[in-house]
């Protein structure tokens, strides 16, 4: 499975944002975005003005990091995005949420999306009673998304549905803790998902 294996928070000071993406580290003060807000390496700390491209390019790359893929899976995602009916832009932001691992990582199973994506992989979950080990698979409205029986010891999990509190489980989502499983009440819309992120940004950027 191809991967980032860049040191995470440097994503967060590239992107001049946090994106979350090392899990209970985010919210403490250990934080490097919160310690060191600029970019890394020797210039990081001089950010210019971006031209119209920059800024496009940025928000791709801000988007496509936080949800951990590759460009290649991201790009495929889009052209799937632009093939559906409706806001193209929306379309994307709504097909990234419906990833398997996204939601593992929404409903709390996970820390960060990176663990999600491993805890996927590793065949902890089932879709419906049917193991899903696809962490690109996509949800549908209604699928009930729950953990394997065997796996309700693990500490790692235990431990992320704990803290899950913390961030809060989406509107559109229904978390039932005490049975270890989540429903997909509906799909998200556009309104549901991050104000920050400016999709039409990364329409442009790949309209070129
Ligand atoms: Fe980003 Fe989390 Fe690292 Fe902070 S701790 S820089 S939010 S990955």
């Amino acid at each position: 499975m191809a991967r980032y294996t860049e040191a995470v928070c440097r994503i967060c000071r590239r992107e001049n944002t946090k994106l979350f993406l090392k899990g209970d580290r985010c919210y403490a003060n250990k934080c490097a975005f919160e310690r060191r807000a600029h970019a890394p390496g020797q210039h990081g700390a001089r950010r210019g003005k971006l031209s119209e491209y920059g800024l496009q390019l940025r928000e791709k790359q801000k988007v496509k990091r936080s949800y951990g893929l590759l460009e290649k899976q991201f790009r495929s995602v889009f052209e799937k995005a632009e093939r559906q009916k409706g806001v193209t832009g929306a379309n994307l932001l709504i097909l990234l949420e419906r990833r398997l691992d996204n939601i593992v990582y929404r409903l709390g199973f996970a820390a960060s999306r990176n663990q999600a994506r491993q805890l996927v992989c590793h065949g902890h979950f089932l879709v419906n009673g049917r193991k899903v080990d696809i962490p690109s698979y996509l949800v549908k409205s209604g699928d009930l998304i729950s953990l394997k029986i065997k796996s309700q010891k693990s500490a790692n999990i235990l431990e992320s549905l704990e803290t899950v509190t913390r961030r809060g489980t989406p509107g559109w989502l229904e978390m039932d803790k005490a049975n270890f499983e989540g429903r997909v009440k509906e799909l998200p819309t556009r309104e549901e998902l991050s104000p920050q992120i400016s999709e039409q940004l990364i329409v442009e950027l790949y309209s070129k």
